[in-house]
């Protein structure tokens, strides 16, 4: 039953074994010579359930394909492939208890996982450190774990099609990721860290239960596709003037900070110091204001290349420096607000 020997055009020895029917892969079924020589074995659309040993014995496998079986178990032989860089098993029956502990120790760069049972992403695989791309779309994901920051080396993130409701912000510290999937899930809202997010090309957003997005998500100036369709956004939109009187503490912070009063280190305890250091400019060109803990939080139409209307999220100083909430038309007085010239980077932005 071996296939016939071929080449890709990286020059790698490929075994194709894909739709025989196999319920498992015996080592006698490939001499010991082709096994030693196989680089990429492939053998989705089988019949095996579990990883078949034999695998174990293709000692030069960069990648393996065991896509579409009926595989609830993936064993101790996949971690006997040590020069395994891509492993492909999207269409399974996998969930969080079917890989190997130890599997956080292979040094794997693509892992798909799409289209299997998974209902937590499993903590071993937080722990591959190489991993640049991993899919695990289609499954019934509620969360996305906050130690997801540890797959430093990440570019490519599927996770459409779950069950998550929200973005942890550690997310934001993954520098090299640059296309990010969120499609058909169930977030509501989008923390603004991921402005931190600096090689973000690509941001799939579409069918969630967004309402706004936040103001800092035009800091993302590598953008250039963000999705937005199916997503409450522009229908309900809040008006909502939400306003905590500042505190005294607050109040003399603001008067520091935007009269510029000199201080110092050795005047102020540190915890003032670090207080003080917690100031955001109001984002009203006209005001010169800053706060801390106490802002309005507003709802503000952001034109997005003359076409669209975006809901942003952005924070202000006082009530005072809201504009008037009229039923505004198309030239507010956005139209020199840094926030729309910012909004022209972004090339495409597809919400229809
Ligand atoms: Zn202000």
């Amino acid at each position: 039953m071996e296939g016939q020997p071929q080449e890709t055009a990286d020059g790698e020895n490929v075994l194709n074994l894909s739709r025989l029917g196999l319920e498992t892969l015996s080592a006698e079924a490939v001499s010991e010579e082709r096994r030693s020589d196989v680089q990429q074995l492939l053998l989705p659309h089988n019949r095996l359930l579990v990883l078949p040993a034999a695998v174990a014995s293709f000692s030069q496998l960069l990648l393996l394909d065991i896509s579409s079986n009926g595989l609830a178990f993936v064993g101790e032989a996949l971690l006997g492939l040590a020069k395994l860089r891509t492993l492909l098993a999207k269409n399974n029956r996998l969930d969080e208890f079917s890989l190997p502990k130890e599997l956080g120790r292979m040094g794997l760069e693509v892992l798909n996982l799409s289209g299997n049972r998974f209902e937590e992403v499993p903590g071993q695989l937080l722990e591959l450190r190489a991993l640049k791309s991993l899919s695990m779309g289609g499954n019934r994901l509620k969360s996305i774990p906050a130690e997801i920051e540890n797959l430093s080396s990440l570019e490519f993130l599927y996770l459409g099609g779950n069950f998550i409701t929200s973005i942890p912000p550690e997310l934001a510290n993954l520098h090299y990721l640059s296309y990010l999937v969120l499609c058909d899930n169930k977030i509501q809202s989008i923390p603004p860290q991921l402005a931190q997010l600096h090689s973000l090309r690509s941001l799939s957003l579409h069918n969630n239960l967004l309402t706004y997005l936040p103001r800092e998500i035009l800091n993302l100036i590598h953008l250039q596709e963000l999705s937005l369709r199916g997503n409450p956004l522009v229908v309900r939109f809040v008006r909502d003037l939400m306003y905590d009187p500042p505190s005294l503490l607050e109040l003399a912070g603001r008067v520091i900070k935007s009269r510029n009063l000199a201080y110092s280190r050795c005047e102020l305890p540190e915890n003032l110091i670090r207080y003080l250091d917690l100031a955001s400019k109001c984002p009203n060109p006209k005001c010169a204001g800053v706060y801390f803990d106490s802002c309005v939080r507003q709802i503000k139409f952001v034109d997005f290349c003359g076409k669209y209307r975006l809901p942003l999220m952005h924070y202000l100083c006082s009530p005072e420096c809201s504009s008037p909430c009229s039923s505004n038309s198309q030239s507010e007085s956005d139209s020199e607000d840094e926030a729309s010239i910012a909004a022209h980077r972004m090339q495409k932005v597809l919400l229809g």
